[in-house]
């Protein structure tokens, strides 16, 4: 079933969903899959596979580094359709530009149709580790918005190349990252949501949200979207923080705002195991409040691991 459609069917209950990252190549998936068990009680509509793009990685031969390009967390579709065969639940690859040529998300769209996966999120992906900036690969997209634009073409039966006869469509249901806090490459949070309504314009039908630590970015942001005519679902996206070392890393990869509250309650921490209680119990504050605003779903940022949003959820939902 469609992501909009579970979400009309919540009939105004927040529901519950979260994002994992396929393990790394040479693990067993029972790693994933026990993370997964732990979330499952609290009837997840989909999952969200999110997809690594390629990366170089330096092997020592004979004394010199031999660079080879390689990616580290393959099988997003294969992951999608394993959790999918396995939970009875929908699954929803993310999609990149970076590092995938037009042709190849084509066949990567085609797999997903053939699986019975009807979502997709449309994402741009980041530069490579040794890009400033996000560079386009060769015969690949440049924008997350002609992604969409890839994606409701092949909804409507028009592949890039092949005049062919369609006789079945895809129909795909497109979700796009939004960003309450800007993307850091935007000149301007405002010029940032214009972006995102070119987005939803080519045809993206919700929105998930970069993790945010102040619920007002939300708000203001929902509100600001809605003003310039961006009707579609905004779902908030939301991260524990896990070690002292998010509060560094997340400003500087992200360029999010950590609330001073929450930084003093971290800072005072004795251990990472205090500090993941401390973003535990912050996750639960940020989630019961943006349930009382009636948010159609709560989506959380796993990053693999688990517990922690075992521990929101069982207090939240
Ligand atoms: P875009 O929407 O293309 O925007 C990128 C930048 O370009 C923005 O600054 C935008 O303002 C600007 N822009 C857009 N269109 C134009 C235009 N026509 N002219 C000039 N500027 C323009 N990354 C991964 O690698 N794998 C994942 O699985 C993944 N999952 C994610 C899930 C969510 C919910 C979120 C929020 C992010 C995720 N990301 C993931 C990160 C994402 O790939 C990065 O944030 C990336 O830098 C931007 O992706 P985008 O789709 O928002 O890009």
């Amino acid at each position: 079933m469609k992501v909009t459609e579970h979400l009309k069917k919540g009939k105004g209950k927040t529901l519950f969903s979260f994002e994992i990252i396929p393990p790394k190549k040479g693990n067993h998936i029972q790693d994933l899959y026990d993370n997964i068990d732990l979330l499952m009680e609290f009837n997840p509509p989909f999952i969200d596979v999110t997809t690594s793009r390629e990366e170089y990685v330096y092997i020592e031969k004979q004394g010199l580094l031999d660079r080879k390009i390689t990616r580290m967390r393959p099988g997003t579709v294969g992951i999608c359709a394993a959790i999918k065969h396995k939970y009875d639940v929908d699954t929803v690859p993310h999609v990149l530009c970076g590092g995938f040529t037009k042709e190849e998300t084509e066949y990567l769209l085609v797999d997903c149709h053939y699986l019975g996966i009807e979502n997709v999120m449309a994402l741009r992906g980041d530069a490579m580790s040794h890009q400033k900036y996000f560079e386009a690969t060769n015969g690949g997209h440049q924008y997350a918005t002609q992604l969409v634009q890839q994606i409701k073409d092949l909804n409507k039966g028009k592949y890039l190349h092949d005049v062919i006869e369609a006789n079945h469509n895809a129909d795909f249901c497109i979700g796009v990252a939004g960003y309450p806090e800007k993307h850091l490459e935007s000149p301007s949070l405002k010029s940032d949501l214009k972006r995102l309504k070119e987005k939803v314009d080519a045809g993206a039908d919700y929105v998930v949200t970069q993790m945010f630590f102040d619920n007002q970015k939300y708000f203001d942001f929902v509100k600001s979207a809605r003003e310039i005519g961006i009707n579609v679902p905004i779902i908030p996206g939301i991260k524990p923080l896990a070690v002292q070392r998010h509060l560094q890393l997340l400003p500087q990869v992200f360029k999010i705002d950590l609330p001073e509250p929450l930084i003093t309650e971290v800072e005072k921490c004795k251990s990472n195991t205090e500090v993941r209680q401390v973003g535990v119990e912050w996750a639960i504050q940020q989630s019961k409040e943006l349930l009382e605003a009636g948010v159609p779903l709560l989506h959380y940022y796993s990053m693999g691991k688990s517990t922690n949003i075992k521990a929101i959820a069982e207090a939240v939902f």
